[in-house]
Formats: structure tokens, sequence, C-alpha cells
């Protein structure tokens, strides 16, 4: 069978499957197709590319934030793709929207998100020159974990954001990014922290959660040696310059 034989036979098996589950489609079909063939890739790589040509970050969200591709569409208020600067070196990835986050509709904007901010400033960004997103777009109900099968049914918009975003440094905010990032699903904090991973040629560093944090005010310090390591690693990458001072230790 000839390489587009076999995308014809993938692109027509998943419109049957789709057709099938009675699910909403939420995409275009050429997206859709490109997804379809990439099954055969590499697990970290499969569901990037449903971005459609020539659209913009912000078009993408806005065209998928009506999904229905798992459960947790039924208790989300709202949908919450992402936010800041679409090009940036710097791209935090936390777990799934929180109460606060699913009312307004952005990541990190209830008491975690304060801390987040006062983290990102302690390294010299503000918020607008970083993007802030999040494994799973919708939220898990009474603020429980996602599952696994819907974090790989929604992972394609994440993979698709990074990859039109190309940062050069991702930060993982808690065990599941960390783990998936890592290529170590369910490897303990403590295992991924202090270690520069690679994900499709972009730098990879963990630290806590910030709501862990807040629950955890000792892990403080292994956060801000974390940070520091995020800060050196953007330098080394090439990153641009950002506004802010970075937080010095001494003066507190
Ligand atoms: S969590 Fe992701 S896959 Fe599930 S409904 Fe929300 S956007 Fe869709």
């Amino acid at each position: 069978m000839t390489a587009s034989e076999e995308l014809r036979a993938l692109a027509a098996q998943f419109f049957k499957r789709l057709e099938e589950s009675g699910e909403e489609f939420v995409f275009a079909p050429r997206a859709e197709i490109v997804a379809a063939a990439q099954t055969g890739l590499e697990d970290s790589q499969r569901g990037a590319g449903l971005a459609l040509p020539g659209e913009s970050l912000e078009q993408f969200g806005r065209r998928i934030s009506g999904c229905t591709r798992c459960r947790l569409h039924k208790s989300r208020t709202n949908f919450v793709f992402g936010s800041g600067d679409p090009e940036a070196d710097l791209m935090f990835v936390g777990e799934g929207p929180g109460a606060e986050e699913d009312r307004q509709g952005l990541p990190f904007v209830g008491a975690s998100g304060q801390l987040l901010t006062r983290i990102i400033a302690a390294i010299g960004f503000s918020r607008a020159e970083v993007y802030i997103a999040n494994m799973v777009k919708c939220r898990p109900p009474g603020n429980r974990d996602p599952e696994p099968d819907e974090i790989d049914t929604c992972r394609g918009y994440l993979l698709t954001q990074i990859e039109m975003i190309r940062p050069k440094v991702l930060v993982t905010l808690g065990r599941f990014s960390a783990g998936y990032f890592h290529g170590r699903v369910g490897a303990p904090m403590k295992e991924l922290r202090g270690v520069v991973g690679e994900f499709q040629g972009i730098k990879v560093v963990s630290t806590y959660h910030p709501a862990a944090l807040l629950r955890n005010p000792g892990w403080k310090k292994g956060t801000w040696e974390d940070m520091l390591l995020a800060r050196r690693i953007y330098e080394q990458q090439g990153g641009r310059p950002s506004t802010g001072e970075v937080y010095q230790p001494g003066r507190k």
C-alpha cells in the first residue's frame, strides 16, 4: 500500500469511528486527517498538528472551545485554553483548571495562580511574556486529578499549542505534566525535579504545582532552585531577554 493509500485508509477509519461514536465534530477534516495519520508516530508526538493552515493560536483555541471529546465537557463552565504570549520562549504547563479558572475561562487565576505569578516574577518575567496552559482544558469535577484517558483525549490540543508557540523551555507544574514531558508517567516528583529533559527539541524543567506548594510551604526552597534552573536553561537556549529583574534570595 502506498503512503497516500495508507493515509486515505486511516482517514476513512477515523471518520467511521467518529460517526459511530456520535461525538460532535469539532475539527476541520484536513486537520483530523493529519491527526489520524499520526497514529504511527511516537506516543509523545501523537495528536499535534491540529491547527489549520494559517490559523493563529487564538483562532485555534476559539475553534476547539466547544469540544466535547471527553466527559469533562459536561461539568465545565468555561473551556480554558491558555493565556500569554503566543510566541513565548518560556511556557508553563499545569494539570487542569480549578474552580476560579473554570469560572473565568483563564488558566491559573485563583490562589495558586497568584502564587504562580509571583514565581514567574521571581525569575524576571511578567505573565504576559510567558505562555501558560494545562494538560486538560476543562475542569475535572471537585478538583480531582485528571484521568489518564482524559489527558490522552485532550493532549492533541496542548501538543498543537506547543507546536505553534515553539518555546525554548517548558516548565511543568506538578507530577502529571512532569511525568508526561519527561516520558516517565507515574514517576514521583523527586525523580523528575532537577533533571533537564527534552521534548521534541524543547528543554523541560519540572517543579511542584503551585497548589501543592500552597499546601506545603516547605517546598518553597526546592521550587526556587527549580526556577533558577529553568532561568539558566532559558538563557543557555537563547531565550529573549525578559523585562523584570531576577529576584535575589539574599534580599529576603
Ligand atoms: S478536557 Fe479536553 S478533550 Fe475533554 S472536553 Fe475539554 S477540551 Fe475536550
